[in-house]
């Protein structure tokens, strides 16, 4: 590993009792013992008998967006060689509204799979997907801690490529193609499309920190063709999904440099509907009080 230990050399001396003060049990910060478990062998009854509808080949250095009807199962697969997808999803009806990685992975870790949802931007913070079958789902977390389908490395962009390239120029990160993508499926301009692009799931990528340094690590997929993610979607969603430039992610990305694939996103339609006390996405009922108290102020 390249990356170096820190703190290098700590300016203050440890206090006598920082053993007692570092072996602290740590505890979970956000338990979910209170959210009903996913209901998985409905989602696979209905799964079993759909129709595909819809089947969009997302080009590789690009992203396209594709729609999902609340209802709908959709699939990411990987088809002609390890590659990383970089995804986005968008309540239909209201943009503002978006994936939020951050409380995702606040709420199921650092890698998600079958059974964690996909929540919401606040106030809804709702489920707009749940994921339902993953054929990485045999990978776990590997001898480094490293594991896949994360929601921790946000998406690669131009800005940070410039500032750590010594002033690179690149036109085709994942958060550049999706920008372009939304513009072009929504018809607004590139500029305000571009604010909409937000944290993402890192679809495939093999990714952890490092347990010394806490540096942000990845290594090549260990998806191959014919590997997918698949997902029920809880409301109408319109999602964006870039096939990152950096390929498998293996070394690079923000580059030309990697060797790239395409990826297939499939739309299926069950023909039995689940019940809508399965359907109802689970959603915060916070009645944001906290705002009408600052307005008297
Ligand atoms: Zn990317």
């Amino acid at each position: 590993m390249n990356h170096k230990m820190k703190p290098v050399n700590p300016k203050f001396t440890q206090p006598d009792d920082h053993a007692v003060r570092k072996s602290l049990e740590p505890v979970v910060c956000y338990p979910t013992d209170a959210l009903p478990k996913a209901p998985l062998a409905e989602y696979e009854k209905v799964r079993a008998d759909a129709d595909r509808t819809a089947a969009h080949l997302v080009a590789p250095r690009d992203a396209s967006c594709f729609e999902v009807p609340q209802g709908h199962f959709f699939r990411i697969t990987s088809v002609d060689g390890p590659q990383v997808g970089d995804l986005n999803l968008w309540n239909k009806t209201n943009l503002d509204e978006r994936f939020y990685a951050g409380k995702t992975r606040a709420l199921h870790g650092t890698h998600l799979g079958v059974g964690d949802s996909l929540w919401s931007s606040f106030p809804a913070m709702r489920q707009m997907a749940t994921i339902t079958e993953d054929t990485l789902d045999w990978y776990g977390f590997d001898e480094f801690g490293l594991s896949v389908h994360d929601v921790i490395g946000t998406r690669c962009d131009p800005y940070t490529h410039n500032l750590l390239s010594n002033g690179g120029q690149y036109h085709y990160c994942c958060h550049s193609n999706l920008t372009r993508a939304l513009a072009a499926e929504t018809g607004m301009p590139l500029l305000e499309a571009e604010s909409y692009v937000h944290d993402v799931l890192n679809v495939f990528m093999c990714t952890g920190f490092c347990r010394h340094t806490g540096a942000y690590l990845m290594k090549g997929t260990p998806a191959r063709p014919g590997d997918y993610l698949e997902f029920y979607a809880h409301m109408d969603l319109l999602g964006g999904l870039s096939a990152c430039p950096g390929g498998d992610c293996a070394t690079m990305h923000s580059s030309d440099q990697a060797e790239c694939s395409p990826l297939l996103v499939e739309v299926f339609k069950p023909k039995q509907p689940l019940p809508e006390a399965v359907t109802k996405p689970l959603g915060s009922n916070y009645n944001r009080q906290h705002i009408a108290d600052s307005d008297k102020n």
